[in-house]
């Protein structure tokens, strides 16, 4: 098996994280020769690790040994790293947001056909155990069929880093978080969007979202919320999702929470009223213990091999992506909706009331 060598540029958060933690669980597929970074300060710290350092994204290019390059920087500057890269004759693995809008996309997606190289976007969360064991709840049936899935991340550190505060570097809570929910969402429904619409949160201050909450309708009726916070002291369950016979709720990623269901048994006694505040509800009153069953998540494994494993087998064989572009373009024009849906920033004195 030849491994395929790997120039790592960008050698910051998530640069270091492939470099220490992803690359190194593959090494018979994937090996990083060398790294380079625009910043002096993380060229040195990149130096210390012992890694071969290029002085320039050029020199990079040009090193022969280097089969592909991973894109791990600013999202403003995905799309011209990676044409620059595919020109080269190198194939690309490029971190999300794959560009800030489906024109810059296709643009990659042009040279990418042209060169034949081989282009795959960082979707790491398809692998997440979270969102495989709601992917398997939507195929087994254990909850009936599935026709609301509520998906959120929500945090109360504000918008992290510097250039994620930044319209022209593609920050914004909508491309960053925002796309990993977009993608699940997508992978998971197989049907085209009907509705949608979104409402963007700038209580930060900030020139760029720092959350949304996205109400989408798919064309067989099956409706999503997709909700990202970045001010929420405390926060609602990743993942709450109804189905006809039944109701998953997954807390957080370390896969607390509950999956009910209705027990189909034929004998069962009916709720009974119960005291709700100053009122009386049976409406609200909790099901009878004998019509629902608490069962466990079923299974979380994914079907399909790690994204490195995947990538080698469509460079060396020509296997199927995991993350199609297709896919990623979709997500990508869904994207461009949103943020050409941001309200207009009206004029402080037109708000005065007198
Ligand atoms: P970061 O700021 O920590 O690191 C970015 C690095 O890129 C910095 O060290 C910077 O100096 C360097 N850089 C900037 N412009 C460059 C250029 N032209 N050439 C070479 N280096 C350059 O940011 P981060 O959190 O690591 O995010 C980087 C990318 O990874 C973003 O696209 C982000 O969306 C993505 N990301 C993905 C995940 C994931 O789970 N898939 C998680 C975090 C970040």
């Amino acid at each position: 098996m030849k491994p395929i060598n790997f120039a790592v540029i960008g050698y910051g958060g998530m640069g270091s994280y492939h470099v220490h933690t992803i690359m190194l669980q593959d090494q018979e597929r994937i090996q990083v020769i060398g790294t380079y970074d625009i910043s002096e300060g993380r060229q040195t710290v990149s130096a210390e690790k012992g890694h071969k350092l290029y002085p320039s994204y050029e020199a990079a290019l040009g090193d022969e040994q280097v089969e592909a390059v991973l894109i791990a920087t600013p999202n403003d500057v995905h799309k011209e790293l990676a044409i620059q890269a595919l020109q080269a004759g190198k194939h690309v693995i490029c971190e999300k947001p794959v560009t800030l809008t489906t024109e810059e996309f296709d643009e990659i997606l042009a040279v990418a056909q042209e060169t034949n190289c081989v282009f795959m976007v960082h979707q790491n969360r398809r692998w997440d155990p979270d969102f495989l064991i709601i992917r398997e709840l939507c195929k087994n049936q254990q909850i009936g069929d599935i026709f609301q899935i509520e998906s959120r991340v929500q945090g109360a550190n504000g918008i992290p880093g510097d250039w994620r505060h930044l319209k022209a570097h593609g920050g914004g809570m909508v491309l960053d978080w925002g796309v990993h929910l977009f993608d699940q969402l997508l992978f998971l429904i197989d049907q085209p969007i009907k509705k949608i619409s979104a409402d963007l949160s700038y209580i930060l201050g900030d020139e760029v979202d720092d959350g949304f909450s996205c109400w989408i309708t798919f064309e067989n009726g099956l409706r999503a919320v997709i909700e990202v916070g970045t001010t929420n002291y405390t926060k609602l369950p990743r993942w709450y999702v109804k189905g006809t016979e039944g109701t998953a709720k997954i807390e957080d990623w370390d896969l607390s929470g509950e999956l009910i269901a209705a027990s189909k048994s034929e004998i069962f006694s009916t709720p009974q009223p119960i005291q709700a505040g100053v009122g009386l509800t049976k409406t609200m009153a909790p099901p009878s213990e004998d019509a629902t069953v608490k069962l466990p998540f079923p299974n979380s494994e994914a079907e399909y091999v790690s994204f490195y494993c995947n990538f080698y087998e469509v460079v060396r064989h020509q296997a199927d992506p995991i993350v199609k572009n297709c896919e990623v373009r979709k997500v990508m024009e869904l994207i461009d909706i949103i943020l050409m849906a941001k309200p207009e920033i009206v004029n402080e004195k037109e708000l005065q009331i007198v």
